[in-house]
Parts: C-alpha cells; sequence; structure tokens
C-alpha cells in the first residue's frame, strides 16, 4: 500500500517509520515547496500534487493548516481518510467550537470576534479573564492572547486587528480562561469498519504554551471512560477513519475539551515503547483498512520534548530506558528537535526516574522537568 501524507514533518517520518514493517509505503507532500519527498530523507520523489494522488492508494495528513484547495482536490480522488471536513475543522477553530458543540461534548465557553465591539460584549458574556485566540493558523500557543482587565482590552486589540487582517475571513475565539487542575490528552483511533480503541490517557504539562512533558497515566478510570466517551461521540459524529486525538481540560475530575488534533499527536508520541501498537502504525492500520492494533499500556512511559538542542548527555544515551527519536531538522531555538520516551516498570520508578533524569538536562531545552 502507497500512503500519501500531507506535510513533510517528523510525523509523516514517524509514519513511514511505523509503516515499513507493514509493507506500507509513506510518503509525503510538503505543503512549503509542492515536492513529493520521501519522509525519513527529504529528497524529492514525485513532481506535483496530482502525480502523487495517481500514484498513491490513501491519502491522509499530518497537520491541519492545509490550503482548502490542496484538501479539496485530495477529496475529489476519494483516497482521503479521516476525512476532509475534520482537518478543516483541526485548522479552524470556529469549525472547531462548531464540530464540539454539534457532537455534544464539554467545552469551554466562547464567542466569535469579529470586530472591537464583539470584544467588549465578550467581556461580558464569557467573563474575565479569557483566552483570545486567533481562529485560522494557531498552534503551541502562538496567535493567542490572556485578558485580565477590562482597561487592557485597548492595548491587545491593535495586535488582535493586525492578525485578523492578515488573512481573509480571519476571526478570533474568545474563551473563558479554564482554571483547569492539569491538561490531558486521548489519543485512539477509528477504522474503517467503525471500530474504535483509545490509548490510556496521558497527563500534559506545556511551558510557554509548547508541550513539554507528556506521562501515561494508569489508574483513573473514571477519567479514562468520560475521555473515551467524548472521543466515541467525536469521532462518530464525523464518521471519522484514522487517529484523533482530544486535548482536555481537568477541572475537579470533569473534563472540558480544549482542541481537537485530527491526526496523530505529540502526546501520542510515548505510544512508541509505551503500548503494544504506537499511534503511527495504528493511523495507518486505520486508513489502510488493516484491523486495529492493540492500544494497551506495556509499561508506564513518559515522553520528554526536546527543543532548540541536537545534542544529548552520555548519561541519557546510555540510560536503559531512555529511548531517542530525533527528527533529522535543522536546530533553531525552540524547535522541537526530537523526543525521548522514558520507561519504567511502575508510576513511581517512572517519577524516580524522570527525576535522575532532570539532573543530567539544560533547562532550556528541556523546561518541564527542570524548572
Ligand atoms: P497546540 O500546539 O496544542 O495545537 P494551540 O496553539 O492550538 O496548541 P491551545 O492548545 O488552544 O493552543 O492552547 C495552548 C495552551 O494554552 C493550552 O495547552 C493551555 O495550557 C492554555 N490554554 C488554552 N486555552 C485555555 C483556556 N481557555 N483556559 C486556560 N488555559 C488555556
Ligand atoms: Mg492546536
Ligand atoms: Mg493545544
Amino acid at each position: 500500500m502507497k500512503v500519501l501524507v500531507l506535510g513533510a514533518g517528523q510525523l509523516a517520518r514517524m509514519m513511514s517509520l511505523a509503516g515499513a514493517p507493514l509493507n506500507i509505503e509513506v510518503f509525503a507532500y510538503d505543503v512549503g515547496t509542492g515536492n513529493v519527498v520521501h519522509p525519513l530523507t527529504q529528497q524529492v520523489m514525485l513532481k506535483g500534487l496530482n502525480t502523487a494522488i495517481t500514484y498513491s492508494d490513501v491519502i491522509t495528513a499530518e497537520f491541519e493548516h492545509i490550503p482548502h484547495e490542496v484538501l479539496d482536490i485530495c477529496e475529489q480522488s476519494g483516497k482521503f481518510l479521516p476525512t476532509t471536513d475534520a482537518i478543516k475543522a483541526g485548522g479552524d477553530r470556529r469549525l472547531e467550537k462548531a464540530l464540539l458543540d454539534s457532537a455534544g461534548v464539554a467545552n469551554a465557553t466562547y464567542q466569535l470576534i469579529n470586530s472591537r465591539e464583539d470584544l467588549d460584549t465578550a467581556m461580558d458574556t464569557v467573563g474575565l479573564p479569557m483566552v483570545l485566540k486567533s481562529a485560522l493558523g494557531g498552534y503551541d500557543g502562538k496567535g493567542q492572547w490572556r485578558l485580565k482587565h477590562r482597561e487592557d482590552a485597548d492595548k491587545i486589540w491593535p495586535e488582535m486587528a493586525e492578525c485578523m487582517a492578515q488573512t481573509d475571513n480571519q476571526a478570533i475565539v474568545a474563551e473563558e480562561f479554564v482554571p483547569f487542575d492539569r491538561e490531558v490528552s486521548l489519543v485512539g483511533a477509528r477504522g474503517k469498519s467503525g471500530e474504535i480503541s483509545v490509548y490510556p490517557l496521558a497527563e500534559n504539562t506545556h511551558t510557554d504554551g509548547v508541550l513539554s512533558l507528556s506521562v501515561s497515566m494508569t489508574g483513573n478510570e473514571a477519567l479514562q471512560s468520560q475521555a473515551e466517551t467524548m472521543f466515541r461521540s467525536l469521532a462518530e459524529s464525523m464518521d471519522y477513519v484514522g487517529v484523533l486525538a482530544i486535548e482536555f481540560f481537568d477541572v475537579g475530575g470533569k473534563l472540558l475539551v480544549n482542541e481537537i488534533a485530527p491526526r496523530v499527536h505529540n502526546s501520542g508520541h510515548w505510544t512508541q515503547q509505551g503500548a503494544e501498537t504506537c499511534q503511527f502504525e495504528n493511523h495507518l492500520r486505520a486508513v489502510t483498512g488493516l484491523p486495529l492494533g492493540s492500544t494497551a499500556l506495556l509499561r508506564p512511559t513518559a515522553m520528554i520534548n526536546i527543543l532548540g538542542e541536537n545534542r544529548l548527555p552520555s548519561a541519557l544515551l546510555s540510560h536503559p530506558q531512555c529511548h531517542i527519536h530525533w527528527y533529522g531538522k535543522e536546530k533553531r531555538p525552540g524547535r522541537k528537535m526530537g523526543h525521548i520516551n522514558v520507561c519504567a516498570d511502575t508510576q513511581e520508578k517512572l517519577t524516580a526516574s524522570l527525576t535522575t533524569i532532570a539532573a543530567h538536562l539544560d533547562p532550556v531545552a528541556f523546561p518541564a522537568l527542570t524548572h
């Protein structure tokens, strides 16, 4: 089987690695250059989207910020999964909020903002403090503003207005600030015949809006089943096929959806060492029509993102339960360069390992463990 992935970053790369043992060939469409490249070497394999579509059996995506023209061409081929509407919703917070509401899953109170007057109204309807998020193009906490006091609205408005002017039909979503206890996410897969299998929840730590640490969770049946119910509602309402990730706020044991990612997700990288079948293999299994692999936990696992660094201390390289995954990217400050999966026999031992490992890490590249 030949799978074309829209996007040529680390997620396509890890899908390619997971697909090889199953004889699934993954190639990647670089949306920026228009070239079809090998996901590991970045070497150009084919020129042009149409050639790639003809050559492929299935088309999928590794990110949601894809021009709609590209998605529409893929849709016409009849080969695209999970669904182009799911990708569009993942890339536009207006569509995403409408989707959450129509699937009946709890999410933060919000209002759409198109003008300065709307911002005033939102301060009453949504309340303060609030988080303002650009409807289009946001990731890693970019394109967001926080508003605590009414009198600060005029200060942030020019920047918001500039952001709205950048793209046609751009809006801002004003959201209540959720006083969450922690952030968790659920990654799961839905197959072509409608079967669903989800991984254990992961607890996530963000630093300056960027995911820095994800730890698999055990022994949270109530939270797990709440998340799974919402996953089912969302996946079924979209007739979704593939891996889907849902980010939640945990507020006193009640989950609110923050956002969805219609693809394999950074908070699911721990499944490479911690689950029977990793998320990348399960996405490929789903979209190629194979039965889903088991999502059972093998052992507690934590994923540490490597930010803006391309070297690791030897203590880490020689650690028996550290698994290194580099993305082959050029070093840039703050850039996701790779990740480390740390495994342990028990949750307690995993916590102890993370403390030991933290002593060897640079605080800039590994903020979650060293601050
Ligand atoms: P990602 O890289 O996960 O796609 P993003 O840019 O789409 O990120 P969000 O996930 O919406 O952004 O927000 C980034 C982080 O900001 C969240 O993980 C959370 O820590 C915080 N945050 C977002 N919305 C809210 C909210 N309504 N209340 C409190 N904190 C929030
Ligand atoms: Mg997002
Ligand atoms: Mg997020």
